[in-house]
């Protein structure tokens, strides 16, 4: 039953050919037992999945129908959900239970998914490899001495080694895609304000973007469906009719042009990744797409530039942590500065100190121009290139990742080595465009991704070339030993 995707699964029920009370029941035995692997789960709600199962056959029992009703599904531990532990990786959450339930998980409840449990991540969202979750590292079921991603890594993990179908996850610099590069799987990162972000955890709330981790481009389509939509309890919703993304699977890609930035092949890429990035390439001029190469003169700048404006805006987001309305409080403060200073010291993860300690400082009196300012206008120039490039273009190709999965502490001493993985993944999010990684082959048994970006609200064009790259390719179907 666990290698079926969400699509299957929907068909499944849909023929009565198993309930979704029996499909939950063998995932939280398979996720019992293997879990223990990967670490992928900071919480399981085996309670809350088997009301939800139940109710979910009573609708269709009732006539009801719904790619998502019975579906089972986790949320990565940064969206909240009523009276359950929702942690964002860190110690400074551990005993915080939600009192609402984010947009996100509402959505997907009401479209009747079951929710299994809250998936591992970097504490609060910060890093490419989830190693800085007071829960502890997450593995790569590729390959167990290898990290999975991050920040979503939980959520890549439990996916890719079938311990579910499909899971949410965000991207504020290439948390969906980068993850769903280094464990096989499809993750999309809808354009800014697609995705409600009510409920979301806040890192870095310019960039923040939920989307769908899958298995396929089809099943992105079936849960982005879900989650997507307008919010007017979050004030950078867009406003936008929701297009049907299942329906956009089977367009042509005839004369579709695709844009390739000269600037992606540089020194830094792992030239058995440029071989692969270019396969994938001549996969989709077999399906009728034209190759255009283009140039992203600004992409330089760009991690520069994330790495001031994501710690300055986490800096103010995290102020709220203070030991005083919720999270870790100190044992016996002795004055309100003594209060503030070790919950802090305490609740925080080092990785989270260091980019508070940043972002403070990029944001203070004297170095708000020469730091903030100056990101920001390298920020416009970010997205002013891609604003030329799909002037000529449809979608823009590349590698989702320099390099494959690294092996667990390899980056522990260096962060800016950590920082530099981030090169093709957070253009994005500097812009706010949508952008889907998808299999495209292994090295030494890691797998790897391609980036497909898009303008703004072409989620379904993403989705389309995925899914027809995937009819056409098997690299997506493959399972990881021992899963
Ligand atoms: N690796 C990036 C960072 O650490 C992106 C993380 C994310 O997208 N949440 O900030």
């Amino acid at each position: 039953m666990h290698h079926m995707t969400l699509a299957e699964i929907a068909r499944g029920l849909a023929d009565k050919k198993f309930s979704s009370e029996e499909l939950t029941k063998a995932l939280l035995a398979r996720i019992a037992q293997l879990d223990p692997q990967l670490n992928s789960f900071i919480s399981l709600t085996q309670e809350l999945a088997l009301s939800q199962a139940k109710a979910a056959d009573a609708r269709r029992a009732s006539g009801e129908s719904g790619a998502l009703l019975g579906a089972p599904i986790a949320h990565k531990d940064l969206f909240c959900t009523q009276g359950i532990r929702t942690s964002c990786g860190s110690k400074m959450l551990d005993n915080f239970k939600a009192p609402y339930d984010a947009t996100v998980v509402a959505k997907l409840a009401a479209a009747g998914t079951v929710t299994l449990g809250k998936t591992n991540m970097d504490e609060f969202a910060m890093g490419s490899a989830n190693e800085s979750s007071y829960y502890g590292a997450v593995k790569n079921p590729w390959n167990l001495e290898h990290v999975p991603g991050g920040s979503s890594g939980g959520s890549a993990a439990a996916v890719a080694a079938r311990l579910l179908p499909a899971a949410t996850a965000t991207d504020t610099g290439g948390s969906i895609r980068q993850p769903a590069a280094f464990t096989n799987l499809t993750g999309l990162k809808p354009t800014y304000g697609r995705v409600s972000r009510w409920g979301m955890i806040a890192y870095a709330s310019s960039l923040d973007q939920g989307g769908p981790l899958a298995r396929t481009a089809e099943d992105c389509a079936i849960l982005l469906q879900g989650m997507a939509g307008f919010d007017p309890n979050d004030s950078t919703s867009i406003d936008e009719p929701v297009p049907d993304y299942s329906a956009s699977l089977n367009g042509s890609l005839q004369g579709l042009r695709v844009g390739v930035p000269k600037e992606y092949f540089g020194a830094g890429l792992d030239p058995r990744i440029a071989e692969l990035i270019q396969n994938s390439i001549k996969e989709l001029e077999k399906l009728g797409a034209v190759i255009k190469q283009i140039s992203l003169p600004n992409m330089q700048h760009a991690i520069p530039a994330y790495y001031v404006i994501a710690p300055a805006e986490a800096s103010s987001n995290l102020s709220r942590f203070d030991g005083v309305r919720f999270g870790h409080r100190c044992e016996n403060p002795q004055n309100l500065i003594d209060l503030y200073k070790r919950s802090r010291g305490e609740g925080f993860g080092a990785e989270v100190q260091r980019r508070i300690m940043v972002g403070a400082y990029a944001l203070s009196a004297g170095y708000y121009d020469a730091y903030y300012l100056k990101a920001q206008k390298i920020r416009r120039l970010v997205k002013n290139d891609f604003m030329s490039a799909f002037n000529e273009v449809d979608i823009i190709l590349g590698p989702t990742t320099p390099n494959p999965a690294w092996k667990l502490g390899a980056k522990n001493s260096d962060p800016i080595a950590e920082y530099l993985e981030d090169v093709y993944t957070i253009t994005a999010n500097l812009a706010g465009l949508p952008g889907l990684s998808m299999p495209a082959g292994f090295v030494d048994g890691l797998p790897v991704g391609v980036q497909l970006l898009a303008p703004y609200f072409q989620e379904g064009r993403l989705l389309n070339v995925a899914h027809q790259y995937q009819l056409n390719t098997d690299w997506h179907t493959r399972t990881p030993t021992g899963f």
